[in-house]
């Protein structure tokens, strides 16, 4: 059913579906990548974890009434999603300070927020993904007030959902980065991944960290934490 490669990018490649304008075969490779792309390294087996873990979470989201690109796992590696054209915002969303919010506003890694924080940036790597604001926002792409409201609401939904979710793995939820997409109806959908690369995961009962900064900050087995992370979910199933 898989056509021609649209597009590779530095985590995944996007394929075209035969005789289907409608869907696309996201295909998750072992590249890990940090810092704007700055750090390489390719870990056998990663593509498998994040493709599988990823698409546990949006089943969950699905089951709990939040609809996403995501239609079915191909295989170990690729995932068959709705296509969307992707709407050029990473938006975060932050429970603790962790990352960049440290650096950029000086707050202490690990201090909650009284309520979570959704940020948008601008999804340009040759610019580093700048912090932009709402007006920002209406400039650089085609979504309305209203529709920035609604990504808003849904990536604080998301986070609820997410928050339960890996709770019951004893992981909590730091911080994570969702995209969307519009539709061919011209509707918002949540698109691309969210796995171990794109969430802040701390080990609630000792604090170690789950995710990709053991990549960023060459904390240890990366591979070994996200088999971990895949092993604590198959066993709540
Ligand atoms: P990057 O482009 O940042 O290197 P990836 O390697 O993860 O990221 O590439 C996957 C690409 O597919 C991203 O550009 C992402 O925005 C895009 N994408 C994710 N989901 C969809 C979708 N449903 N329809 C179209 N494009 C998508
Ligand atoms: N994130 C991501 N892709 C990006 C940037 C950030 O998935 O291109 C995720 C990151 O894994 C973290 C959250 O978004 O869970 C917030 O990242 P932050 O802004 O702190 O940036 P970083 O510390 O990664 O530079």
């Amino acid at each position: 059913m898989k056509a021609d490669l649209l597009y590779e990018g530095k985590a995944k490649k996007v394929f075209r579906v035969q005789d289907n304008d409608y869907s696309l075969v996201l295909s998750y490779k072992n590249d890990a990548t940090a810092f704007n792309g700055e750090k390489k390294a390719v870990f056998e087996g990663k593509g498998r974890y994040n493709n599988l873990i990823s698409a546990a979470i949006f089943t969950y989201l699905e089951e709990h009434g939040i609809s996403s690109h995501f239609k079915k796992v191909l295989n170990d590696t690729e995932q068959l999603v709705e296509k969307t054209t992707i709407i050029p915002f990473e938006v975060v969303v932050r429970n603790i300070a962790a990352g960049s919010i440290t650096r950029r506003l000086g707050i202490k890694e690990k201090i909650r927020f009284p309520s979570p924080l959704v940020e948008f940036y601008y999804k340009d790597d040759q610019l580093g993904d700048p912090l932009i604001n709402d007006a920002h926002a209406l400039l650089l792409s085609d979504v309305t007030e209203e529709e920035i409201i609604q990504m808003k609401q849904l990536a604080l939904q998301v986070n609820n959902k997410l928050h339960a979710f890996f709770n019951d793995i004893g992981l909590e939820l730091i911080d994570f980065k969702l995209e969307f997409g519009r539709n061919h109806t011209g509707v918002i959908v949540l698109s691309d991944e969210i796995s171990p690369d794109t969430c802040r995961l701390w080990d609630t009962a000792t604090g170690e960290k789950m995710d990709k900064d053991v990549f960023r900050e060459g904390l240890g087995d990366l591979v070994g934490v996200y088999d971990a992370i895949l092993k604590r979910l198959e066993a709540v199933k």
